[in-house]
Formats: structure tokens, C-alpha cells, sequence
């Protein structure tokens, strides 16, 4: 096997219980692991009262499965469109999660690699936007460093929701780009279809605010094929991931879309760390009366709070980090 050749390198972009499908040179290969890269499964034994159970949820667990969706790999044909990956090239960003094992230690479990942008995906109405749960997006985007776009669907429904000018402007200040669309009136899509192209994009947000409908405004067929990808599978097991594909976009680009996801990133968020990923709040660190231990919540003098009265950061943003410090 020649692992230094160039043309051996290939993207993953499929990935069913112990299959990996791989694209290289503009053919699919049905790969599966290299002994050598499956020798890491073998560590976690779960239950060792039960040789069947553990087997089984060998198996199933995907938090030490060493290849992600977005991964660069090595390979080596095997003829007949099959393959084995050999090698895990390093990732240049990694979506993750904590992927706890009971009675074990918790694992990383890496949802998506070399992802360049995140899209947090919410609707003007029906239902209106969770910004707790945005603000847990844009956390877990920042802890992985990657830049995030907010997309607001069902913009032909503003009317339904006259306090959203106020609230979306909280995210603008502190800098994060907004996107308003409708999948309906195709108002923003061209402007969507831009911000995807030619970049490796992952979509959060929860069913009923419209990806399907959008993913279909921007290429036809697409929102149905993603649909189609076990929805929310990736949500429903508290620590796997049985189903994960990553689409080709006809005008460049590629995207992943990842049903019912609660939470990356929060993996390897120490809690005096939180604010940093508040980018509001990062300038304050460290000017609290008490520095760096302050935890910002009701230690005097304390920089962030000072901040939250005096207007310049949103208290919902403040009790979002406050939220989610009681997590870490
Ligand atoms: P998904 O669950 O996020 O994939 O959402 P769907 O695409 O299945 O849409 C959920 C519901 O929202 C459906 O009834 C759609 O017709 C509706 N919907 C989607 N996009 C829009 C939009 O831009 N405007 C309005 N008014 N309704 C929309
Ligand atoms: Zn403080």
C-alpha cells in the first residue's frame, strides 16, 4: 500500500453503522476501517457482565468512531466500488459532542470535520425563534472557531411577529451576519445560495422551521434527499449517530445538516471560559474585580454584569451564558 500518493486521498461523505462512503476523484467508494483505525473501538467495553450487550453497543457507539463525516482520508481500492480507509488526515476545524458512556468517562464524539460554516436556521413564525437555543448554536460554532450565519425562514410571516426587529438586532450588534428568507416567496435564497457556495456548511436547527422547504429553493430535490437521511436520527440516541451524509451542492460546496442536534461543541468548554465565546462579553474578561475567577454572576464589581445594566450587552444573551455556565 502506497500511502503517500496524492490520489489516494479521499472525502467522506456517508456514513451508516460501520460504513463509511467515501468520494474520490468523482467516484463513490463503499469503504469500510482499516483494522488498524478499528483497534480504537475496542476500548470502551460497556457492560462487562454482558459479552452480548457489549458487542453490541461496540458496535453501535460512535463517539470513539475515529472517522467524521467532512474527514480527509487515505484509502485503498479494493476493487468492485469497495474500499478500506486506512488513515485519518488531521482536521482543520471538528464539530463535536460530548458523547457520555455510563459508568465510563465521556467521550468525544466528532460530528462533522473541516466544516467551514455554521447556519443556525430558525423561522420569523410558526414556530418563532428559540433564542436560547441560537445562542447554544452560536456557542458551540465559536468553541469549534467557525464563523456562523444566522438564517431566519417564513420572512413572508414578519407580520406574525412584530417583536422580532428588536430582538434579531441583539445578534446584529454583536456582530453575527442575519439572513432573512422565505422559502415561499424565494425572497433571500440567491443571497443563501451565495453564502454556501464553494464552503463545507452545516445546518442547525430543529424541525418545522422550514430546511426542507429552503434546501429545495436552493437546489430542487435537495431538502427531500436530506429528509430522507434518517431525520433526526442523530438526536434521538444519546450517543450515536447512525446516519450522517453530507450533500454535494451543484453550484459548489457542500452541506450537512444535522437533525435535531442540541448541542455541539460544548465539549472541552472549561466554565471560566464561557464568556470568551460570548464575543460581547470577551472584551470584559478579566476587568472584573475579582479577574479571572470571576464566574459573572453576583460577585461585585463584576465587568460583564456592569455591562448587562448598562445596556451593552442583552440580559437574554447574559442568561443564556449564565445558562449554560450552570452546564460546565
Ligand atoms: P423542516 O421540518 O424544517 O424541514 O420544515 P419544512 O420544510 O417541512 O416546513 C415546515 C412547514 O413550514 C411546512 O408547512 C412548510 O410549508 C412551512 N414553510 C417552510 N418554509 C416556509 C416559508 O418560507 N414561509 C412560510 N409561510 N411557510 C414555510
Ligand atoms: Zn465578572
Amino acid at each position: 500500500m502506497n500511502i503517500n500518493d496524492e490520489d489516494d486521498i479521499a472525502v467522506v461523505f456517508r456514513k451508516t453503522l460501520g460504513h463509511y462512503t467515501v468520494r474520490a476523484r468523482g467516484r463513490e467508494l463503499d469503504c469500510v476501517l482499516s483494522s488498524l483505525i478499528h483497534k480504537q473501538l475496542i476500548f470502551p467495553t460497556a457492560d462487562p457482565t454482558s459479552l452480548r450487550r457489549t458487542v453490541r453497543e461496540v458496535r453501535e457507539i460512535d463517539h470513539v468512531d475515529p472517522v467524521a463525516i467532512g474527514d480527509r482520508v487515505r484509502y485503498v481500492e479494493a476493487g468492485d466500488g469497495r474500499g478500506m480507509i486506512v488513515e485519518v488526515l488531521p482536521r482543520h476545524t471538528k464539530l463535536s459532542r460530548p458523547a457520555p458512556v455510563p459508568g465510563q468517562r465521556v467521550f468525544e464524539q466528532v460530528i462533522v470535520s473541516n466544516a467551514d460554516l455554521v447556519l443556525p436556521v430558525f423561522s420569523l413564525a410558526n414556530p418563532t425563534p428559540r433564542w436560547g437555543l441560537l445562542d447554544r448554536y452560536l456557542v458551540s460554532a465559536e468553541a469549534a472557531d467557525l464563523p456562523s450565519l444566522i438564517v431566519i425562514n417564513k420572512l413572508d410571516l414578519a407580520w406574525k411577529n412584530p417583536g422580532f426587529d428588536e430582538e434579531i438586532e441583539i445578534y446584529r450588534r454583536v456582530g453575527y451576519p442575519v439572513l432573512l428568507v422565505s422559502a415561499i416567496t424565494g425572497e433571500g435564497v440567491e443571497e443563501l445560495k451565495r453564502a454556501l457556495q464553494g464552503r463545507q456548511s452545516v445546518l442547525v436547527g430543529k424541525s418545522g422551521v422550514g430546511k426542507t422547504s429552503l434546501l429545495n429553493a436552493i437546489q430542487p430535490g435537495l431538502g427531500l434527499r436530506v429528509k430522507a437521511v434518517g431525520a433526526g436520527e442523530i438526536g434521538k440516541g444519546r450517543h450515536t449517530t447512525t446516519h450522517l451524509e453530507m450533500f454535494a451542492l451543484d453550484f459548489g460546496g457542500a452541506l450537512v445538516d444535522t437533525p435535531g442536534m442540541r448541542e455541539f461543541g460544548l465539549w472541552d468548554v472549561a466554565g471560566e471560559d464561557l464568556a470568551y465565546l460570548f464575543p460581547e462579553m470577551a472584551d470584559h474578561v478579566g476587568q472584573c474585580k475579582f479577574g479571572l475567577s470571576c464566574r459573572h454572576d453576583q460577585e461585585p464589581g463584576c465587568a460583564i454584569r456592569k455591562a448587562v445594566m448598562a445596556g451593552t450587552i442583552s440580559p437574554y444573551r447574559y442568561q443564556s451564558y449564565m445558562r449554560l455556565r450552570e452546564e460546565l
